[in-house]
């Protein structure tokens, strides 16, 4: 990636904000830290732009697979460690299945994978793809099979052979689906990255060695395949350990473009598939094929994987909102909080818990937490009552306002603002249900 000062020297240094930025040096360092595009200034000239197309290209090369909207973007990473700046695409998952299977077992791992789909804070953590193994060793099974795949299954397809011929048959078979071709041995990698280059299918290269898979990339390049995918073989916990870190810090540190691609682990053969998973996850993989991924293993995998590839500094939000919950009505509460995701989605599930119809006004913190958007001064009487008059949620009960219990002090002016009974809450939301009775308890006896 280009320094801030590399784009400077190429930007045309007029200062005129068209940009959005007070000064081209400014619109640098955003370019930099890839919070701009070269395309927001208008003013850059073509040379500029061809100079510095190469120089910030990610040092990982982003390869897609899959088509509509659940193409597979993977790679695009320029940083070794995620506080350096972040992780930039999520690790995917898939599952195996073979092409000599009974149709039903088929229809069991397909309606598997569709069912490995999470709702968590706002975001859905699904398995990403299938790998369709070539066991028959029958070109028509495997690309019948593909085919039929590609129809029954939205997500992106592996297709796995270790013969380039079968890999393109089947290939051929479903393009449009832009399927990733996996496993051809090192015979059949000039053929298979013909193919890829005309096709547009991308493909792996595989060798536990890396000075063998090394040569093997560039032979697919001078095949003309551009989209690779690393596959290092390893054959246990310490190979991912190693052979993982060795292709992204040659990429990163080394500049070293052979390994500047995204990496694949099989773990299927391993010892202790999940964690295996798990390291790979935590260490630089992109896709991780398994033969199974047990529903109770699935969420922590995804949230291990969310964890890691969510940006450090941008806090998850939810839009400032008012929320209904258990079918509020005229005289039901009106909570509030702030827009932090993790914030929001604990006050809705005890709110949910306690069965109380509750109107929840969700404020816009740009994601901070209670007590952090308070002392921000992001979450005061004023930021509130102006989300209540967006919201109309005054006008939509004449039940009190409860205010969290962390920001009491702000219910004197809160009540002023708002002209309504204001009452003070709970300090934690896991007291929400108690104190929400306690509540009903209160006004059924007023
Ligand atoms: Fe500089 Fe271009 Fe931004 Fe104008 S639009 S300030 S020339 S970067």
């Amino acid at each position: 990636m280009a320094t801030a000062i590399e784009y400077f020297k190429l930007l045309p240094k007029t200062n005129c904000k068209d940009c959005g930025q007070p000064t081209c040096l400014a619109f640098a360092m955003l370019l930099a830290n890839q919070k701009a595009e070269l395309d927001d200034c208008p003013h850059i000239s073509q040379e500029a732009k061809d100079a510095l197309a190469e120089s910030s290209a990610p040092p990982v090369r982003t390869v897609e697979i899959g088509s509509g909207e659940r193409l597979l973007p993977m790679g695009g990473e320029t940083v070794l460690f995620r506080h350096e700046r972040r992780f930039v695409n999520p690790v995917a998952y898939a599952l195996t299945l073979d092409d000599d299977w009974a149709p039903e077992l088929r229809e069991e791992t397909l309606a598997k994978a569709e069912s490995l789909a999470f709702d968590r804070v706002g975001m859905i953590f699904r398995l990403d793809a299938l790998c369709l193994r070539c066991k028959s060793g029958d070109p028509d099974t495997f690309s019948a099979v593909a085919k039929e795949l590609a129809e029954r299954w939205d997500g992106p397809i592996i297709l796995q052979s270790s013969e380039a011929s079968l890999l393109i048959t089947a290939g051929e078979a479903i393009a449009s689906h832009k399927p990733l071709l996996h496993g051809v041995d090192a015979a059949g990698v000039e053929e298979l990255a013909a193919f890829s280059k005309k096709g547009g299918c991308p493909m792996s290269v595989s060798s536990s060695d890396l000075r063998t898979l090394a040569e093997l990339v560039e032979k697919a390049r001078a095949a003309g395949a551009e989209d690779l995918v690393l596959d290092p073989v390893a054959d246990g916990m310490k190979g991912i350990l190693e052979s993982n870190t060795a292709l992204r810090r040659s990429a990163l540190k080394r500049k070293f473009k052979t390994f500047g691609y995204p990496i694949l682990n099989d773990v299927t053969a391993l010892e202790d598939p999940l964690a295996a998973a798990t390291l790979a996850t935590v260490r630089y993989s992109s896709l991780v094929i398994l033969d199974d991924l047990p529903v109770e293993q699935a969420l922590p995998l995804f949230t291990l994987r969310q964890n890691i590839y969510t940006d450090p500094q941008v806090p998850i939000q939810v839009k400032q909102d008012l929320y209904p919950i258990n079918d509020p009505d005229e005289d039901s509460p009106i909570l509030f909080t702030t827009n932090f995701s993790l914030t929001y989605f604990t006050v809705r599930a005890d709110i949910e818990k306690s069965r109380m119809p509750v109107w929840l006004q969700v404020v816009d913190t740009e994601g901070l937490s209670v007590l952090t958007a308070y002392s921000a001064g992001k979450f005061n009487p004023e930021h509130v009552a102006a989300a209540f008059e967006e919201s109309g949620v005054l006008a939509k009960s004449s039940g009190p306002v409860v205010v969290p219990g962390l920001v009491a002090r702000m219910s004197g002016k809160l009540e002023i603002e708002i002209d309504r009974k204001v009452i003070v809450g709970t300090n934690e939301s896991t007291a929400i249900p108690r104190h929400l009775k306690r509540l009903a308890e209160s006004r059924a006896q007023e």
